[in-house]
Parts: C-alpha cells; sequence; structure tokens
C-alpha cells in the first residue's frame, strides 16, 4: 500500500470520497498546537486575539475561541461570527477602514471591548451613535505610525495610508477627549504589516507601539486601558524561509511586556493574529481530471485552482515561488519530474503551482497544497467562471465535520434574475 497524507487518521482519499474535491481540510490539532505554541509562553498579560479575516469559517473560530482566543474582526458578518462562535463580546474588537453606520452600530449595539477608529470623522460619527443610544462608545485610536518596519512582507506604518491616524495629526489634537464627550478614548492600536518572519523585528514592533502609545496616553490626556500590538507574525511559504521560533519569540516579548505591564497594571495588551494561527492548520485538495504535456512542459489540470487559492500565487512576489505541495496519495514516491499544476478557470493566471516537483502524476490523484488554512477562499475570485465555492472538512478528534458546504450551481444563480422584457421594476432597493 502507498502512503497516504492523513488528517487525524482519516486518509486523504476517503475525505475526497466523503465530501468530493476541491476541498479545504483543516486539522484541529494542528490548530490548537499553534495555538498553544505560543499561548504557553507568552506572557498571560497578553491576549492573543483572532483575526477572522485571515479564516472567517465559524467553526474555526470557534475551536480557536475554546482554546482561549479571542476575536478581531472587520465587518458585520465577522463580528456575528465571532458571536455565534461563542465569542463574547467584551472579547471582541473591530477595526476597518471603512466601517458603515449600521456595522458601528452594532458594534455598540452588542457591547464590544472597542471600536478601533480609523480617521477622525470615524470617532465623530461613533461619538454621535453614542449620543443617540445614551452610551459611552468605547473607542480605541489606531495609529499610522511615522516608522516602518524592515523586512515585513507587507508594510503598513511609515507611508501614506488609509489606515489610522497619523502620528503626526493625532498629537497635534489634544483636545479629543473634550471634542467626543460621548467616547470613551480608552486605547491604541497599531499594525505594522504582515508576513513577517523575524523574531527581532516583531519585538522591535512592540517595544515601538507600547512606547508610541504612551506617549499618546500623555500628550492627549487619554486613558491607556488598551494598547493593540497588531502582530503580523508570518508562517514560511517559500524555499529560504523558515518559520518563526515561538521560543525565541516570546524569549523576546516576555521582558518588555512584563516592563510594560509594570508600569500600567491595568492595561489590556492585545496582539491580533491571523495567518500565523490558521495557516499550518490546512490543506487544500485538488483532483486531477487530466494529465497533458504542451511544448515540453507536463500540465495537471486539476478541478481546483486560484479561483479558490489566489495567495498560492503569490504574495507581493514577482518572481513565482510555489507553496509546499504533494501528490497526496502517494506521498512515498520521489519527487522526479517537474508539473505545472493548473485549475479549470480560462485564464493562464490559473496556474497554482509551476514545474513543481511531484511524481509522475496520473488523473485521480490528489493534489494537495500545505499550509492553506489562511487566505483561501475568502481572499480569492470565487465566483470568477461560476465555480464558487469548495468545501471544507474540520477534523478534529478523530472525527470530520464539514463545516462549509460546496457552493451547488443554485447557490450562485439565485441572486441573479432574468429580466422580463414587457414589465418595469418596481423593485423598492434596500440600501
Ligand atoms: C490583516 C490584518 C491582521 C491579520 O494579519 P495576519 O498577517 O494574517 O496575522 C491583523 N490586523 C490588521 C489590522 C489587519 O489588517
Amino acid at each position: 500500500m502507498t502512503r497516504e497524507f492523513q488528517v487525524q487518521g482519516v486518509r486523504v482519499s476517503e475525505l475526497a470520497r466523503r465530501y468530493g474535491t476541491p476541498l479545504f481540510v483543516y486539522d484541529g490539532t494542528a490548530l490548537r498546537d499553534r495555538f498553544h505554541g505560543l499561548r504557553d509562553r507568552l506572557h498571560p498579560a497578553m491576549e492573543i486575539f483572532y483575526s477572522l479575516k485571515a479564516n472567517p469559517n465559524i467553526s474555526i473560530c470557534a475551536l480557536l475561541h475554546s482554546f482561549g482566543a479571542r476575536a478581531e474582526v472587520s465587518s458585520l458578518v465577522e463580528l456575528t461570527t465571532a458571536l455565534r462562535a461563542g465569542v463574547p463580546p467584551q472579547q471582541v474588537i473591530f477595526l476597518g477602514p471603512g466601517k458603515s453606520r449600521q456595522e458601528l452600530a452594532a458594534c455598540l449595539d452588542t457591547g464590544i471591548y472597542a471600536v478601533v477608529c480609523e480617521s477622525i470623522p470615524e470617532v465623530a460619527l461613533v461619538d454621535e451613535l453614542a449620543r443617540e443610544r445614551g452610551v459611552k462608545a468605547p473607542v480605541a485610536l489606531r495609529v499610522n505610525p511615522r516608522f516602518a518596519v524592515k523586512r515585513s512582507g507587507l508594510a503598513m506604518g511609515g507611508k501614506p495610508r488609509q489606515f489610522g491616524i497619523d502620528e503626526e495629526e493625532l498629537f497635534g489634537q489634544n483636545d479629543l477627549v473634550k471634542r467626543f464627550p460621548d467616547v470613551d478614548l480608552m486605547g491604541v492600536q497599531v499594525y505594522m504589516g504582515t508576513r513577517i518572519l523575524h523574531e527581532a523585528v516583531i519585538v522591535e514592533n512592540t517595544i515601538r507601539i507600547l512606547d508610541l502609545a504612551e506617549r499618546l496616553s500623555d500628550a492627549l490626556n487619554l486613558e491607556l486601558r488598551m494598547v493593540d500590538v497588531g502582530g503580523g507574525l508570518g508562517v514560511s511559504y517559500f524555499d529560504g524561509e523558515s518559520d518563526l521560533d515561538a521560543q525565541v519569540l516570546t524569549d523576546g516579548l516576555n521582558p518588555v511586556i512584563e516592563d510594560f505591564t509594570a508600569r500600567h497594571p491595568g492595561t489590556r495588551l492585545i496582539m491580533e493574529l491571523g495567518r500565523y494561527l490558521t495557516a499550518e492548520a490546512g490543506t487544500y485538495v485538488m483532483g486531477v481530471r487530466y494529465t497533458k504535456t504542451s511544448m515540453g512542459e507536463r500540465f495537471a489540470v486539476a478541478d481546483g485552482g486560484t479561483h479558490h487559492h489566489m495567495a498560492a500565487v503569490g504574495i507581493g512576489s514577482f518572481v513565482k515561488r510555489n507553496f509546499p505541495m504533494a501528490v497526496l496519495n502517494r506521498l512515498d514516491e520521489p519527487a522526479t519530474e517537474e508539473w505545472n499544476v493548473t485549475g479549470p478557470l480560462c485564464t493562464p493566471g490559473d496556474t497554482i503551482g509551476k514545474k513543481v516537483p511531484l511524481p509522475p502524476v496520473r488523473p485521480g490523484d490528489l493534489i494537495g497544497v500545505h499550509r492553506s488554512g489562511a487566505y483561501g477562499p475568502t481572499a480569492s475570485p470565487g465566483l470568477f467562471l461560476s465555480h464558487g465555492y469548495p468545501a471544507e472538512v474540520l477534523v478534529h478528534e478523530g472525527r470530520c465535520h464539514l463545516v462549509r458546504e460546496r457552493d451547488r450551481p443554485d447557490d450562485l444563480l439565485k441572486r441573479q434574475r432574468l429580466y422580463d422584457p414587457t414589465a418595469q421594476d418596481n423593485t423598492t432597493h434596500e440600501r
């Protein structure tokens, strides 16, 4: 028998048979180990919030919450997801540059811990909504800092950005607390960028953010009940990258946290993590439909592709690099050939792996893309060519759970309407 990829003893061929392909499989044990690998080493004063953007599946959120994660959300649906997953409102924060009135109202009505505001006009709107409701709105200010980090995959600070309020501008606004009487300015948030793979950079960011928060709280005379130091912890995908070492990272972070909490014992410290918590636990499984050659190169045409996994096409990189991939049903066969792994979309861009070293591929094989638990289907053009969403399965404690059904044709068609040439549209449009 050939060796097969398994998730907690469940063979990939069994998963494909039961749920079909393409399919995302999440390993609950991997999720738990990832969370605890950091949680158990990190200073207890630093709380870990899960950024639902990375993988908004409600079961993933619920499972991470069961391990101790709180939630950072950026849309009404993410907020609803976190609350339905059982995260208490006091463990939820909402951020994002373009929150609607409805979203801000929901933040106040559900009583979440903090609304992270990204502009002064947004603070003004929250102030107005709080006044209408007769409540005081807990608001943290997102700062666009003067400094930037080097060696971050996608830097957020030190540049003109739609995110946050420029550090310089904020220091000139020492009447904020007075200007917005129905807002409770209670904290500061900074997010320096994603995919950071150097422990020292994360420590350096944290030091600078805590320092900035202290200086701001002095300058604006705001109570510092919360500081959210962002995170941006990366995972390695490509050759030449290596994963963060949680021990090295926390050896660097913990004294910084200890020092800060000694000065500010009542301040809640938050780190918001997406990719770091979920990427490793997910595998994207595609079935090979056809194999062919073109001008001397081999192609495995699969049933899945970039419409579910745009991230695998390369992140912030012009040189195309491949995610770790394998023929999952024949793990022990040596990778003696190079294969282009492509999907069903009518665009050359639907190439999920270029010249991937694989064993000889046959129709019916299951090709897997590892480390695919973050920024998968929800960060991909899932509606392109109307294939819709794949199924998502969580394996936890040896049991399989279908946590998202595959889109069926009717799911994709039901919101379209065939116009009637003889009729006039009398629909009142909802906004
Ligand atoms: C995207 C985002 C996150 C999560 O980023 P990861 O790199 O997945 O951890 C956290 N905070 C903010 C503000 C973000 O925009």
